[in-house]
């Protein structure tokens, strides 16, 4: 983990920002397209070859092409999925998973270097947040991840975005908007919202002015509990929202979008997982455009929250099946190498103990 000094990030940079810093070096406006451009495919400054190589130079001594780097990169032998450690320029340390669909390239991004929310069964929050991530260091973990499959000798590249990772992405606002405006872009990822997901833990008011940003993205909430009790018991964000506050706020996101909402549902061993509160949650859901994934809690020592068995899943989604809600069981990818949230940043954390970050 090298810290390196604050350099420019050109990455993250709007056309429009690209422009007026290629103006203050004295460079024609159309070098900004020409950066923009090589910037999301990965390419180092010193190999941009349509640039003068004066250019190439001042901007290698005095802007970061790309603030993040891959550190570490483990395979599943499972299923192909792998887990990426990435390094910020300021030595803090994030962590995706990038997963093989048949229909392409998934890449789970974390928004924040580590969480605030304080969920009880997540271990990404177990430190809180030491910041929020800029856009380019949100676009940063998708170039990194298309070179890694460059280098597998894998054709395709990153075509889904889940903002499952690490952090509150509405806790990250105006970075994680001004992330997508970008990423749509042609001559850039060009990754439109409908291949995008963002889950929320629940902010109500950012939920309701982000159904206004013109981004449709799939929304996913995470809801975990059938009713406040139960929820205030997991996540501490349920004592300032009540539940029905949060479920007006997705039916109002699938009113202003047409999105249908997906619901997260992390089974916890004798919390929230009987027939009895699937059929509540039933209730709460009746009528709403929605989908229910149930997944199987990854258990959390430090907590002392377990999962649930085969058996109980099976009967949850029987439940809720029953009451006409339409759901589906997670399917678990990278089980042999820590996919769960933050649970291999935590791990690099504990043995790396000595070296300050
Ligand atoms: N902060 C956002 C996104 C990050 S977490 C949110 O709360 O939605 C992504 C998903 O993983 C959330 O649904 C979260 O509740 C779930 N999750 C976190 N820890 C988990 C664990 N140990 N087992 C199963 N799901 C977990």
């Amino acid at each position: 983990m090298s810290k390196q000094e604050m350099k420019t990030q050109l990455l993250g940079m709007t056309p429009e920002e690209l422009s007026a810093y290629m103006k203050e070096l004295g460079q024609p406006a159309f070098r900004a397209k020409q950066v923009f451009s090589w910037l999301h495919q990965g390419v180092p400054f010193a190999e941009m070859s349509n640039l003068p190589k004066a250019l190439r130079e001042t901007l290698s001594q005095t802007c970061a092409d790309n603030p993040v780097s891959v550190l570490e990169t483990i395979e599943s032998k499972l299923d192909g999925t792998v887990k990426l450690l990435y390094c910020l320029w300021d030595g803090h340390v994030i962590e995706g998973v990038l997963m093989r669909y048949k229909y392409g390239n998934t890449l789970c991004l974390s928004t924040q270097v580590g969480c605030r929310m304080g969920c009880a069964f997540c271990a990404s929050t177990l430190d809180g947040c030491a910041r929020n991530l800029t856009p380019g260091e949100l676009l940063g973990q998708i170039v990194c991840a298309n070179g890694v499959l460059v280098a597998q000798g894998n054709g395709q590249k990153v075509g889904n975005i889940v903002l499952m990772g690490s952090g509150e992405p509405l806790d990250n606002y105006d970075n994680v908007v001004k992330f997508l405006r970008i990423l749509r872009m042609e001559g850039g990822l060009c990754i439109g919202m409908r291949s995008v997901s963002l889950s929320t833990c629940g902010l109500v008011e950012q939920m309701r002015r982000f159904a206004h940003e013109d981004l449709p993205v799939t929304l996913s909430l995470s809801l975990h509990a059938p009713n406040d009790e139960v929820r205030r018991t997991l996540m501490p964000v349920a004592r300032r929202y009540p539940m029905d506050e949060v479920l007006d706020a997705c039916r109002y996101y699938i009113e202003k979008t047409g999105r249908r909402v997906i619901f997260e549902y992390a089974l916890v061993h004798g919390v929230n997982a009987s027939p009895a509160q699937a059929e509540e949650l039933a209730g709460k859901l009746r009528g709403m455009q929605c989908h229910v994934n149930l997944i199987p809690l990854n258990s959390v020592p430090e907590r002392g929250l377990m999962g649930v068995s085969e058996r109980e899943v099976d009967a949850f989604k029987k439940a809720l099946e029953q009451k006409n809600i339409s759901v589906t069981r997670r399917r678990e990818m990278g089980d042999d190498i820590e996919g769960a949230c933050g649970q291999l940043r935590r791990r690099y954390m504990s043995d790396n103990a000595q070296t300050s970050v």
